[in-house]
């Protein structure tokens, strides 16, 4: 049976959906294809820890982003500065490599040290053109000793793609570019200095990220769960769900990651099924741990750029919340880059990385992990190619014909925050409203610094 409500439909109830739906506040319905809403933004609890789909720590650069969350989970949020390492050569370091050399074997202080002054030298001399791929970006930036020592070999193991073949769209002051003197200063002694678009954040202090959820969960109506749209007519403007039912609509956002769309719209025009074809991503296989013992460590997370280690990060959730476990326990989440081009052994990597846990001392022994849950996040990281620009903006202008707009993190396909994605969803909404743009919204950003950091004293 054909219901008709032409009113307006948003598919996905993640934060982008979520925020759409609060933001518009009435004439929407939603509709959810799992049990629950959440999306990435939820969190599993498993015999007294709370583990997140992978670490999911707030970062505001939105004072209005700051004020809406605080007040959706009635300001049960805690400030941390962070603490972030890498581990690299044997020695820990702290985040960012760029700035932090001191500790690691001489003869790296010096590559990097001598690379990035020749690179500023071309820099100041105006020798350098910066346009191109990353990895040109990062040698004309870092110079080759830093390129060659973290960046190149952290960012293959990242994207699972080489540096060369992304491009510097995603960039946008989300990796730190400091002064020489402070590179200088962290060659020879530690600098704490702080930088990036994540120095602070905030987390929970009851719950996991998906206190978040539940805030705009007590807000927000008309949400239909279990329903997975399994076709959409852009033409007649309807909706087939999994169970059989239609929806009409007159106007749709959709969250729904941009590569199923290819599934579910009809009739598609060849260049926008080119268009779809183009998208690549990583996805992140993710262990969970729960580790019966609390003397770990006090980083927040560490980075590892080396390949003999079979992860790119590991975190240390207990050390953003302490409710995220019971007393005395660490809970850990080891994050796993994979894609199409790299593939992974699963149960092998959950082998190599108890192995290399021990190794590091994170655990003595296997006996000391009371809980393994593994996470497979198909979509991880829209991969950044020379094809993504172009192929985004032909999928979107194409729905955008149909009165349907593509947004958050995969349905824009792009490298977004929690925040971006609430502050798309609100401006959507506007859209929606017919008040044009948002007035008086902070812009979207293309990726996490993209805009100036708005910040708080901790
Ligand atoms: C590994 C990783 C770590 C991250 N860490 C951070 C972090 O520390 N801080 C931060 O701010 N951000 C982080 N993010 C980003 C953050 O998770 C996202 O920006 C945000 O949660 C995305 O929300 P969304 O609504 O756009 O997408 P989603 O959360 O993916 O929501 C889309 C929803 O659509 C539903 N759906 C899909 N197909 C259908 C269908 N056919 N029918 C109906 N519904 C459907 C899905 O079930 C889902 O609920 C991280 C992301 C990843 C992958």
């Amino acid at each position: 049976m054909i219901k008709r409500q032409p009113t307006s439909v948003i598919l996905g109830a993640g934060l982008s959906g979520l925020s759409a739906a609060y933001h518009l506040k009435s004439g929407y319905s939603l509709f959810e294809k799992e049990s629950e809403p959440g999306g990435m933004a939820r969190s599993v609890y498993k015999d007294g820890y709370t583990f997140d789909y992978d670490g999911h720590l707030l970062h505001f650069r939105s004072e209005y982003a700051f004020s809406l969350i605080n007040k959706l989970v009635d300001g049960n949020l805690a400030p941390h500065k962070r603490s972030s390492w890498i581990y690299s050569k044997g020695s820990y370091t702290r985040y960012p490599f760029q700035a932090n050399f001191y500790g690691l074997p001489k003869d790296v202080v010096k590559d990097c040290l001598l690379g990035i002054i020749r690179a500023r030298t071309n820099l100041l001399n105006g020798k350098v053109d910066l346009s191109g791929n990353f990895e040109n970006w990062i040698r004309k930036v870092f110079g080759k000793g830093i390129a060659e020592h973290f960046m190149l070999p952290y960012n293959r193991k990242f994207w699972t793609v080489e540096s060369a073949d992304l491009t510097c769209d995603w960039l946008d002051g989300f990796v730190p570019v400091p002064t020489l003197e402070d590179t200088v200063t962290g060659a020879i002694s530690t600098n704490t200095k702080a930088y990036g678009y994540n120095s602070r954040f905030w987390y929970p202090v009851k719950g996991g990220i998906s206190e978040v959820v539940e805030g705009f969960l007590r807000k927000v109506n008309n949400i239909h769960v279990n329903k997975k749209a399994v076709t959409i007519d852009q033409y007649r403007k309807e909706i087939v769900f999994e169970d059989g039912t239609i929806r009409r609509f007159k106007r749709m956002i959709t969250t729904i990651p941009m590569p199923e769309l290819l599934k579910l719209l009809v009739n598609l025009p060849v260049h926008v099924k080119k268009a779809f074809a183009a998208l690549r991503y990583t996805s992140i296989f993710v262990v969970n741990l729960g580790i019966g013992k609390d003397d770990i460590t006090d980083r927040h997370w560490v980075y590892y750029p080396e390949e003999d280690m079979v992860f790119y990060r590991t975190g240390f959730a207990t050390n953003f919340s302490l409710d995220v476990a019971p007393p005395g326990k660490t809970s850990v989440y080891i994050e796993i880059s994979y894609s199409d081009r790299c593939p992974l052994d699963k149960e092998k990597a959950v082998r190599d990385t108890i192995k290399a846990l021990k190794g590091l001392g994170i655990i003595s022994d296997e006996s000391e992990i009371e809980i393994c849950l593994p996470m497979d996040i198909k979509y991880g990281y829209a991969i950044y190619d020379i094809n993504r620009k172009w192929a985004v903006q032909v999928i979107k202008d194409y729905l955008q014909h149909f009165g349907i707009y593509s947004i958050g993190r995969y349905g824009s396909w792009s490298y977004m925050s929690m925040e971006d994605v609430i502050l798309e969803g609100r401006e959507t909404a506007a859209k929606l409203l017919n008040r044009g743009t948002c007035a008086g919204c902070d812009p979207i950003p293309q990726g996490y610094g993209a805009r100036a950091e708005f910040t708080r004293k901790l």
